[in-house]
């Protein structure tokens, strides 16, 4: 194996990278980034849910828009890996994408909230990684999410009431960002990715690489 992309070539489990926070403090941003970051090699799983379309979202990009007709369908069909009301709507994360993308080693990004994390890790402990973004205040939080203009005056209420419930599972999770400056947050959720690619109970092809150095023999 040639020393250079030695470490890229080793064999990895797929990581499930999980990010949370209280609407408007910036989550989905930082998740766009990541996303057209080609060396971050990230894919986001789409969620479902019964919420309005914004105007700026596209169907099957950024969530499957369905009725709580079809929402109950997926979920008593078992389809569903975890699901949660938040803000008076439901959302849920499919399960056959996520499936298929750990059996060849494809990292996801899921923006879900502390409900959703709390069901995933029952499930899969050992692959997630869960990251919690907080907003630098709340006066700030509430700023955001007007600047947003996306959703109307009382959606913007019923958010800012909730984001004290989803604040408070702040210890729910392995890593916190207060995302004050953008780049520097977006940095240090590159870093923790850097940084859990390389654990070594990830990396099972280590064992292989470990001992092809103990036999290499050196001219
Ligand atoms: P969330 O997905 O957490 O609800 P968004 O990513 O939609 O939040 O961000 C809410 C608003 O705040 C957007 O208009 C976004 O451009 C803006 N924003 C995100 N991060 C920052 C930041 N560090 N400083 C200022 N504005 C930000
Ligand atoms: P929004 O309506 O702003 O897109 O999302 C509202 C909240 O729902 C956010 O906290 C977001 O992370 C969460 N959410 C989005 N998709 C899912 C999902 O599949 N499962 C769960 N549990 N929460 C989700």
């Amino acid at each position: 194996m040639p020393r250079q992309n030695a470490s890229s070539a080793i064999r990895r489990r797929g990581l499930m990278l999980v990010l949370s926070s209280p609407s408007g403090a910036g989550k989905s941003t930082i998740a766009r980034n990541l996303l057209e970051d080609k060396e971050m090699d990230l894919v986001l799983s789409v969620s479902v849910t019964t919420r309005q379309r914004r105007p700026s979202e596209i169907e099957g990009v950024h969530y499957h828009f369905v009725s709580t007709r079809e929402f109950e369908r997926l979920r008593d069909s078992d389809a569903l890996l975890e699901w949660a009301e938040v803000h008076g709507n439901f959302y849920a994360t499919p399960r056959e994408p996520v499936e298929a993308a750990m059996a060849t080693g494809q990292d996801m990004l899921f923006d879900i909230d502390w409900q959703g994390t709390s069901q995933m890790k029952d499930k899969m402990r050992a692959d997630i990684v869960s990251i919690f973004i907080l907003p630098p205040s709340m006066r700030e939080l509430k700023a955001r999410l007007k600047r947003r203009a996306e959703d109307q005056e009382s959606v913007i209420e019923m958010r800012l009431t909730n984001a004290r419930v989803e604040i408070e599972h702040w210890r729910d999770y392995d890593f916190i960002i207060i995302n004050d400056d953008l780049d520097r947050a977006y940095q240090e959720v590159r870093a923790i990715v850097t940084a859990e690619r390389l654990r070594r109970d990830r990396r099972p092809g280590l064992f292989e690489f470990a001992s092809g150095l103990l036999d290499e023999t050196v001219a």
